[in-house]
């Protein structure tokens, strides 16, 4: 399953162009955010699982559905209010843009990261980033072998996605001439 593309998978079992065209759409454009062709047959199924919880178990439908799934709830205001809202918790002070970090050192039970413009020194260090730009970083001493290969063979996708911001008076416009043109 491992070496299986879930693009493979798919064109092995169904047969009918559209039924394939709509579930690469949904892989493409709400789930995965990348071609079938790119996540091994794996992936998504330990991606299926883990949208499941104690009580019920992952299935597509609570990636896509609404009610009670991934779709259910939004934050008011924007997701982005998550990020704006720890930034004020931790203070301007001490959070550094423009400042990425090349080297991870381990020294006297103590982590130094390093960036171009400064130094921290850490009891602990959370990488929070994509696989392959955490292998960008530079670690002493050297990650386990598995979480490095990780690192190597993790690729991202390759789609882009963008959101159109429709002010509150494009709408009604967009019905109207639809309605026109109807
Ligand atoms: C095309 C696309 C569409 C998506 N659509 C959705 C969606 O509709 N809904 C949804 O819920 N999720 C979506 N996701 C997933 C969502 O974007 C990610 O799950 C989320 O952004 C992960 O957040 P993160 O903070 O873990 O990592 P990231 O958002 O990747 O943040 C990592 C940060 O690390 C920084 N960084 C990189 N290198 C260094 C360095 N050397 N030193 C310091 N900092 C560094 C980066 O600049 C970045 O700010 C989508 C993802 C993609 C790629």
């Amino acid at each position: 399953m491992g070496r299986m593309t879930l693009k493979s998978f798919l064109e092995a079992r169904i047969t009918l162009q559209d039924w394939l065209f709509l579930f690469e759409t949904a892989i493409r454009s709400s789930i995965l955010s990348t071609e079938t062709k790119e996540p091994s047959l794996l992936y998504m199924l330990s991606y299926i699982a883990a949208a499941g919880n104690q009580t019920t178990p992952g299935s597509i439908n609570r990636l896509v559905g609404a009610t009670g799934s991934a779709q259910d709830s939004r934050i008011n205001g924007g997701t982005q209010l998550l990020a704006t809202a720890l930034a004020e918790k931790l203070g301007a002070q001490n959070i550094y843009l423009d400042s990425p970090v090349g080297k991870v050192k381990l020294n006297g039970g103590r982590y130094t990261v390093m960036s171009n413009r400064l130094q921290v020194s850490a009891k602990h260090v959370v990488v929070a980033m994509s696989p392959p730009l955490a292998g960008q970083i530079s670690y002493d001493p050297l990650l386990p072998a598995g979480r490095d290969q990780l690192t190597q063979r993790m690729l991202m996708g390759s789609i882009g996605k963008g959101d159109r911001n429709l002010s509150q008076a494009l709408v009604p416009e967009a019905r109207a001439e639809r309605t026109a043109a109807e």
